[in-house]
């Protein structure tokens, strides 16, 4: 088939790491379909963090070409090359982030334009409301990515349309979510981070991502039929267009190198964290991460530590510094120095502390993993889960509360640490200590001992990840999805030509 037939997909990540990574791998899987073709439109920060996800991709003969974007960084008051939130200096900034990226759709529209051949169809992040108004400029159907799952969407559409929170006084209050297919409990400040109508202009910017929804050609879910399907076809129902699983998308990359080079370099070497690995027993090691924009204080920090190290089994400690200021990233070093916690671990070969960025895939596949502290956002939740490992599950803000939600009550994979109140994402509230090194230590007991309740946990873990892997295989329903989405745009662009 000449180029220029050729069905062309634009690709619009979200430039966030939870959002970019599984919107760059869905690109990966489209450019793989026969007579598909894709760009990426990309900012060049974020174009130089990618190029060895897009080389590696090259090399198998796989091509995704790049279009810059230029990000309006200094015009908001952000520093030059702050292109992604992990790079926002402090939260309160993450409002001109978000600016920024608004003012980026006049270049999108300028090169959907000249774009040859000419796009046939926009896939783009959900924090890009103006992509709608985009593509029917461009006459293209536009394909709306989501990076979370579909349960919490469910859950706070229903939370939102029945105004339950209303009738809820207390921020730790206990109330039913009205619709939700089967009992779901959660306070006001578990739920906050995606249904805050309290906060001046959360309703007016709500409305416009359900518009922004119901405009999209279909809704794309990091997700599988197994694991969601009620979620799923509910959903459809409520927003009234096509719904795609089409994950877990970490787990269409099966060699070691797309292992390794997800989202950015990692800062420990790939070699010497194997190598640790593989000296531990199989199913005993506990990896513990708190996603690419952590914002826990130092205190709390140095008690997860510490908790790690009293539970007195192998672990791999992740400290991020996505989104702290300077000043945070200073006192914690500090105070794990002070402590010697560090120190000692790595004296003793009990643990191994990667500071910055962890090959997380890599890791949580090893066969010396047995359990995954998480903040549950839904790629790391996504991952742990097709890795066949419980979970401890340690919620920070936006949707990481529904995610424990999913995983402790609804798939019974995981165990919480305990955290009780939302971290406001975006303001770097202090809530103090939640969680003490004790809270730490039970739970990775509870996830990683024996005993069978804690054995069963264990089985179900294990069966999720193993229709995980099948939803990903040819046949299963993810695989099949992205050849249907192909397949409908197609059809689309062939109907209104
Ligand atoms: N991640 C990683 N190394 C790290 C921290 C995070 O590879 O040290 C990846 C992780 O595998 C996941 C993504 O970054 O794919 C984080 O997304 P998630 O939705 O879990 O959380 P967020 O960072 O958006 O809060």
């Amino acid at each position: 088939m000449a180029t220029d037939e050729k069905l062309h997909f634009v690709v619009l990540p979200f430039m966030a790491q939870g959002h970019a990574i599984p919107v760059i791998d869905f690109a990966k899987l489209l450019a793989e379909r026969r007579d598909v073709i894709v760009t990426l439109l990309l900012t060049p920060v974020n174009h130089i963090r990618v190029k060895p996800i897009l080389d590696r991709s090259s090399d198998r003969g796989v091509r995704i070409p790049v279009e810059e974007l230029a990000f309006p960084a200094q015009e908001v008051g952000l520093p030059a090359g702050c292109e992604n939130l992990d790079l926002v200096p402090s939260s309160p900034l993450m409002v001109n982030f978000m600016a920024a990226t608004a003012m980026l759709q006049p270049q999108v529209e300028a090169l959907l334009r000249k774009m040859r051949p000419e796009p046939r169809c926009l896939v783009a992040d959900t924090c890009f409301p103006f992509a709608s108004e985009v593509a029917r400029k461009s006459g293209i159907p536009r394909l709306l990515f989501h990076p979370m799952t579909c349960f919490t969407y469910l859950c706070s559409h229903h939370i939102v349309t029945s105004r339950i929170l209303d009738t809820v006084s207390d921020e730790f209050e206990y109330f039913d979510v009205p619709g939700m297919p089967h009992e779901t409990r959660f306070t006001r400040s578990q739920v906050k981070g995606m249904a805050d109508p309290e906060t001046p202009g959360w309703v007016e910017f709500n409305d416009k991502l359900i518009e922004n929804e119901k405009a999209a050609f279909g809704l794309i879910f990091n997700t599988f039929e197994d694991l969601e399907r009620t979620y799923l076809r509910e959903y459809e129902m409520v927003r009234q267009t096509r719904v795609w699983s089409v994950g877990p998308v970490s787990l269409f990359s099966k060699e070691l190198g797309d292992k390794v080079s997800r989202g950015k370099s990692s800062t420990v070497d790939v070699d010497q964290c194997s190598n640790w690995l593989d000296a531990q027993e199989p199913g005993t090691v506990v990896y513990a991460c708190l996603g690419s924009i952590c914002n826990l204080t130092s205190s709390q920090m140095l008690e997860l530590g510490l908790g790690l190290e009293a539970s007195g089994r192998p672990f791999i400690w992740v400290v991020g510094f996505g989104c702290g200021d300077e000043d945070t990233k200073k006192s914690l070093q500090e105070l794990l120095a002070e402590n010697g916690l560090v120190k000692r671990v790595s004296e003793n070969g009990r643990g191994l502390v990667i500071f910055g960025w962890a090959p997380q895939v890599l890791i949580l596949s090893h066969r010396a993993v047995g359990g995954f502290l998480t903040h549950c956002g839904w790629n790391s939740s996504l991952e742990g889960i097709s890795a066949g490992h419980p979970v401890v599950t340690w919620p920070l803000f936006a949707d990481n509360f529904y995610n424990e939600k999913l995983l402790v009550d609804v798939l019974r994979v995981g165990v919480r640490a305990g955290v009780k109140q939302s971290m406001d994402y975006g303001k770097g509230r202090d809530v103090g200590i939640q969680v003490r090194r004790d809270d730490v230590r039970n739970a990775v007991e509870e996830v990683m001992g024996e005993g069978d309740e804690r054995e069963a946990r264990r089985k179900r873990a294990a069966e999720l990840a193993e229709k995980a892997r099948k939803a990903v295989e040819e046949g299963g329903s993810s695989h099949a999805n992205i050849g249907k989405i192909i397949e409908e745009v197609r059809k689309f662009n062939k109907d209104s030509s």
